[in-house]
């Protein structure tokens, strides 16, 4: 991708991060590995993989890189959009790993910067920025996947609590979460997008238990989570009570343009030509050497599409309904690229653990979390191109 459109200050800002980043960034913190063996999803259960981990967490969270747009008052370095692409930039350049990834970052933080109050801004946001709180996703249930608005975990009115009752389903990580934020029927009286909530859970609070589910590959990355007369504080309420379907939809937003990104080719991971030149038979095929050579074509385009929608977008608002096609094409693209390298490594491809094949696998999920392609398709066709629904 091409520089930043760089004035002065942006020279000025983008030699202070080279030196920034020349000094903090531990060398072992910088193979430019990618992938899920390269995550740090920090909270209380974190193990880190090695001393540098923790050390490059700790210097990005104090230098407020971790959430680098966020305010300076929440934890993050208060970074113009341009700035961050610059530092984006930079750390690229020398293959640094993110310092933390996680779904208070991608998702929670957004929907709190806009729909909480100042107390629960302060409150909650710095640890997410630090690292130092997991937190997991309480959206689907068992009736209620694409048709979000079914939920039926209910929250009874206690005066000061919720009592809350019911059950979540594919709840990823809630095992090593700290902290849920989850979508509650609140009002069964109201219509169905009326009578929701969207409030935050500590998971250690009794009544709350989680079952993992395991997949066929002997991982479990989902539970089963279970509330049975959990009492919770209504100051837990983020934005206004029946009405969290504005935040369910706002976080699912950036959660879709967060998923968006896996199919664009300025993201980590291995690039096609580099796969190509490295193998045999990708230096030898023309078929698939034009199949690839259309492929980062179109993640070009598409990444270049993503960053246009975010400089439309105002001050971190996200990219609203366009996340839909983003993420449609993201995922499309990520599954291409998987493939594309599945085909060029051949029978080598074939092996178990961090390798291609897992990863090909998880490209399959892609199109069914944050909501499936059908239902993408159907919110593009809608409420993009205005088609009769
Ligand atoms: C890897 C992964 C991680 C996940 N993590 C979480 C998590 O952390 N927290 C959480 O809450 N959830 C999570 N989910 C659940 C995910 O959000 C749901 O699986 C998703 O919303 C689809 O719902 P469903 O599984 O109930 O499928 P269904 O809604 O039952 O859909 C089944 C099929 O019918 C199609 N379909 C349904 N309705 C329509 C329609 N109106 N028009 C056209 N086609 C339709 C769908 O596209 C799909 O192909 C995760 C899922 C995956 C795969």
């Amino acid at each position: 991708m091409g520089e930043v459109n760089a004035g002065r200050d942006h020279a000025e800002f983008r030699r202070e991060v080279r030196e920034w980043l020349e000094t903090n960034c531990p060398p072992e913190m910088r193979d430019g590995a990618a992938g899920e063996s390269s995550i740090c999803w920090g909270g209380t259960t974190w193990v880190f993989t090695c001393d540098e981990q923790k050390i490059w967490l700790d210097r990005c969270a104090a230098r407020g890189f971790t959430v680098p747009t966020w305010p300076k008052a929440y934890g993050g370095a208060g970074l113009s959009r341009d700035e961050d692409k610059i530092l984006k930039q930079e750390m690229q350049a020398i293959g640094a790993r993110s310092p933390l990834d996680s779904f208070g970052i991608w998702m929670l933080g957004p929907a709190l910067l806009k729909f909480g109050t100042e107390e629960q801004k302060l409150h909650y946001l710095p640890p997410i920025a630090r690292g130092e709180i997991r937190w997991c996703q309480g959206y689907s249930e068992p009736g209620a996947g694409s048709d979000l608005a079914g939920v039926q975990t209910h929250a009874a009115d206690q005066g000061e609590t919720w009592l809350v009752n019911g059950q979540k389903i594919w709840t990823s990580y809630a095992d090593r979460a700290d902290w849920i934020f989850a979508l509650l029927r609140t009002n069964r009286d109201a219509k169905k997008h009326l009578g929701i909530s969207f409030v935050l859970m500590d998971m250690r609070s009794p009544g709350i238990t989680t079952r993992p589910i395991q997949l066929i590959s002997g991982a479990s990355p989902f539970c089963e989570t279970f509330f049975e007369n959990v009492e919770v504080p209504k100051t837990q309420v983020v934005g206004t009570i029946d009405r969290g379907w504005d935040v369910a939809k706002y976080l699912l937003t950036h959660e879709r343009e967060m998923i968006s990104n896996g199919g664009n080719a300025m993201g980590s991971g291995r690039a096609l030509g580099a796969v190509l030149t490295e193998s045999e038979t990708g230096q030898s095929d023309p078929v698939l050497r034009g199949d690839a050579m259309r492929a980062e074509v179109d993640s070009l385009a598409m990444a270049m599409t993503l960053e246009r929608y975010k400089d439309q977008a105002e001050g971190g608002q996200g990219v609203g309904d366009a996340s839909a096609m983003l993420k449609y094409m993201g995922t499309e693209l990520n599954k291409t690229r998987l493939e594309l390298i599945m085909a060029t490594d051949g029978a080598d491809a074939l092996t178990w653990g961090d390798t291609p094949a897992s990863s090909w696998l998880r490209t399959k999920a892609n199109s069914i979390e944050g909501g499936t392609s059908e239902v993408m398709l159907s919110i593009i066709s809608r409420r993009i191109l205005n088609l009769p629904g």
